[in-house]
């Protein structure tokens, strides 16, 4: 169990048919993932379908306002559109050597169940998406797209018909077709082995980022900025640089505010908790889960980030809508980059800290592209 706590955070709390699954999968993880022949396969992937390596972009005309220089990691250039793809890549390559036939999914929004549409139909895995009925009527053009790369979509009718009610109907799934399905969670979250398992296939982000910011600057960057929803896209940035003196920054769903009773911001006003197999932060009972940006919206954290925050390596803050709303703007007027919704949270606390002058340089996860965020922003904005 060693390699799945986080100083207290992670373990698998989870009922007895699932203890045994997924003991397989941590074994067939430590097995294959390390070994020459699966690494090379999963950086072929890495670069002739999701596109890496993806620039390190120096934001001259953000700098310049703000004063401080800031340079954006463009996940948002990936197959895809976001950083999803490195994890459902790594997964779905681990599932076909372990010689499983069939990919489950939940997803919310839609953003995780296309990623898992993708790699399902690149590597011949059968695929099947689980999706709240109320997510299904809001997102049908996601539902759409993910048909039509071949997987079905299974519309779930029970409880509350979102997300949490999807996962429940995907972790049933899983328990009873073990044998030859792998569930492809989205994040950094849930039992060992997913939050470790994740965060390695993400920890490319850092990687290369840590290398491309040597060769440009010289040095490495005074502090690193991630949006925070499951908390894959920050651990794979922050992950190269953990030993490194740089300080970081996690950018999670402030909604309307850590201090009114709808955002998503567990680390930065929450309480230690279980859920979804796992022990970490979670947002209070009283609070409801809401962010302007979907992928955000998640009542937990991965685990590390729990630790992250308890040892003092990280900072955590809630960025409200309002904020990520202004940062979306502003990044596409300064540089003609439209982030994501998510990513703008990011941006929004980036900027702040360039505002605030204690870091010369600024590395942020640009972790998608705002192309889905259309209609929200054409609702919020009056141009
Ligand atoms: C899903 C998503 C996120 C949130 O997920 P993390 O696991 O916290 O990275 C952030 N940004 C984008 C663009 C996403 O699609």
């Amino acid at each position: 169990m060693a390699d799945g706590e986080f100083e207290g955070y992670g373990g698998r709390y989870v009922p007895d048919p699932l203890q045994e699954p997924l003991e397989q999968l941590a074994t067939a993880y430590d097995e294959v993932a390390g070994s020459e022949e699966f690494q090379a396969e999963f950086r072929d992937l890495l670069a002739e379908y999701a596109g890496r390596p993806t620039p390190l972009y120096y934001a001259r005309n953000l700098s310049d306002r703000y004063g401080a220089d800031i340079f954006l990691k463009r996940e948002d250039l990936l197959h895809g559109g976001a950083h999803k793809i490195n994890n459902c890549l790594g997964q779905a390559l681990l599932a076909k050597r372990a010689g499983k036939e069939r990919l489950i999914a939940e997803t919310g929004a839609g953003q995780h169940g296309t990623a898992t549409a993708m790699v399902g139909a690149l590597l011949g895995l059968e695929t099947e998406i689980y999706m709240g009925k109320k997510d299904v009527e809001r997102q049908e053009m996601n539902v759409f797209r993910m048909r039509l790369m071949g997987a079905s979509v299974n519309e779930v009718t029970r409880g509350g018909q979102g997300l949490a009610d999807a996962v429940d109907a995907a972790l049933e799934d899983f328990a009873e077709n073990v044998d030859d399905t792998h569930y492809l969670v989205g994040s950094v979250v849930g039992p060992d082995p997913f939050p470790r398992m994740v965060r390695n296939f993400q920890s490319v982000i850092g990687e290369e980022a840590r290398e491309q910011f040597r060769d440009r600057t010289g040095d490495l960057p005074d502090a690193a900025v991630a949006c925070v929803g499951g908390g894959s896209n920050a651990i794979g940035l922050f992950h190269a640089f953990r030993d490194d003196d740089v300080d970081f920054y996690g950018a999670e769903g402030g909604g309307k505010g850590a201090d009114s009773s709808k955002h998503a911001a567990p680390l930065a006003k929450g309480k230690d908790d279980v859920i979804h197999g796992m022990k970490t932060r979670v947002i209070d009972e009283d609070v409801e889960v809401h962010s302007v940006s979907a992928g955000l919206d998640y009542p937990g954290v991965g685990p590390e980030h729990a630790m992250f925050r308890a040892v003092g390596r990280c900072e955590y803050t809630g960025v409200t809508d309002e904020e990520a709303l202004a940062a979306f703007r502003e990044l596409s007027e300064t540089e003609g980059i439209v982030p994501a919704l998510e990513s703008s949270h990011a941006v929004a606390r980036a900027i702040r800290l360039a505002e605030e002058g204690d870091h010369e340089t600024i590395l942020v996860n640009l972790s998608g592209r705002g192309d889905k965020d259309m209609e929200t922003a054409a609702s919020k904005f009056d141009l």
